[in-house]
C-alpha cells in the first residue's frame, strides 16, 4: 500500500509498504482524508525527532474495512487501567503512544486502529470535515478548562487553525474575543467567526492594544502561536487573577516576574472532545470548511506538506484525500 514515510528532515516521501496486520482489539480503516497539523510540519523541517520510516498523520478518518463504517480516527492509544485511564483522563496515560509521532500514523492507504479509537462520523459530516477533528476537540478542551463567563474577554494569539477555533468556540461561550495574528489573510478568517477585535501584530503592539480595550487586562489568554515572543507576551496581556492557556509550544519560553497572581496551564485534546467536535460539526456551530485553502491526493503527499510549510501560499489547512 502507498504511505507518507518520513525519511529525514526536508523528505517525506510516498513509498509503498506492507498493509498493517490488525490485532484482534483493532480495526483495520481504509483512509479517506487527512489533514496536516503544526506537529507534521515540525517534523518535516527537523525541529523536532521522529523514527525513521515512520508513517506520520494523525487526523484523519476513514471506513472499517469489515463493516464499511465512516470512522474518524483518535490518534492517542493508552492502557485504560493507569492513574490517568482509571481517571478519564487517557490522553495523559502512563503508557500513551500517539500514532503518526510515536508509531505509524494514518497517511496511508490503510491503518490498523484500536477499536475504541474509532468514531462514528455523522451523516452530514464529510470526510474532508472529519479530517480536522483534532483541533476542534483541543478549542472544546480548552474552553471548557477556561470557562469563561458570559462577555468575558478572551485575547487568542495565533489565529492558524487552531487560534482560528479557539475564536469559534469562545464565541459560542459568549466570550469577546481578541484575536491577534501577523497575517491579515488569517485575520480576516477571525472576523468572519465573530471575533470582536483584530490585531495585525506586525501594524500595533498587542499588549498596548489589549490594555486599551480592556484596561485592566485579558480576563483569559490563549497562546495558539507557540513561538517565544508570544509566549513571553502572555503575563502582560492578562489580568490579576485571570487565566492563561499555553496551547502551543512555550517550554523555556516563559517569565513570570510581573504576575501578582494568574493561573497558567498546557493542555491537549481527550478522547471525549471527538464526538462533541463531531457534534458540533453536524449542528454547524463551528466551521472547518471555512478552514480549508488546500488539497492533494494521498500521493501527492510531498507537494501538500511542502505547501503547508510555505507561507507564501497562504495556507491555514492543508487537506490530503484518496
Ligand atoms: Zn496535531
Ligand atoms: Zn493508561
Amino acid at each position: 500500500m502507498k504511505a507518507a514515510v518520513y525519511k529525514c528532515p526536508k523528505n517525506i516521501k510516498v513509498e509503498d509498504i506492507a498493509k498493517p496486520q490488525p490485532s484482534a482489539k483493532e480495526k483495520l480503516v481504509q483512509f479517506k482524508a487527512g489533514s496536516i497539523c503544526g506537529t507534521d510540519l515540525h517534523y518535516y523541517r527537523g525541529e523536532w525527532n521522529i523514527k525513521i520510516g515512520q508513517v506520520i498523520g494523525h487526523n484523519a478518518c476513514g471506513i472499517t474495512s469489515d463493516t464499511g463504517e465512516r470512522v474518524a480516527m483518535y490518534p492517542i492509544t493508552y492502557c485504560g487501567s493507569c492513574y490517568y485511564c482509571l481517571r478519564g483522563s487517557p490522553h495523559l496515560c502512563e503508557k500513551v503512544k500517539v500514532m503518526g509521532m510515536d508509531c505509524d500514523g494514518f497517511f496511508a492507504e490503510f491503518a490498523a486502529v484500536p477499536t475504541e479509537n474509532l468514531i462514528p462520523i455523522p451523516a452530514n459530516v464529510s470526510d474532508e470535515e472529519a479530517a480536522i477533528l483534532e483541533p476542534v476537540g483541543l478549542a472544546i478542551h480548552t474552553l471548557n478548562f477556561l470557562e469563561p463567563k458570559l462577555s468575558d474577554w478572551i485575547t487568542i494569539l495565533g489565529q492558524g487553525p487552531i487560534g482560528l477555533l479557539m475564536t469559534q468556540v469562545a464565541k459560542l461561550k459568549g466570550s469577546r474575543v481578541i484575536a491577534i495574528d501577523l497575517q491579515d489573510y488569517r485575520l480576516k478568517l477571525s472576523e468572519k467567526y465573530g471575533a470582536d477585535v483584530c490585531v495585525n501584530a506586525r501594524e500595533e503592539d498587542p499588549v498596548k492594544r489589549v490594555k486599551e480595550i480592556t484596561r485592566i487586562g485579558s480576563d483569559m489568554v490563549i497562546e495558539a502561536a507557540g513561538v517565544k515572543q508570544t509566549v513571553e507576551q502572555t503575563p502582560f496581556l492578562v489580568r490579576g487573577a485571570g487565566k492563561v492557556a499555553l496551547v502551543g509550544a512555550s517550554s523555556g519560553y516563559l517569565a513570570l516576574g510581573n504576575v501578582a497572581e494568574a493561573l497558567f496551564f498546557c493542555t491537549c485534546s481527550s478522547p471525549f472532545d471527538y464526538p462533541m467536535a463531531l457534534d458540533l460539526l453536524s449542528k454547524k456551530l463551528v466551521d472547518v470548511k471555512g478552514l480549508i485553502t488546500h488539497k492533494f491526493k494521498l500521493v501527492d503527499f510531498e507537494q501538500a506538506i511542502q505547501t503547508a510549510d510555505n507561507i507564501a501560499e497562504k495556507p491555514i489547512k492543508v487537506v490530503v484525500t484518496t
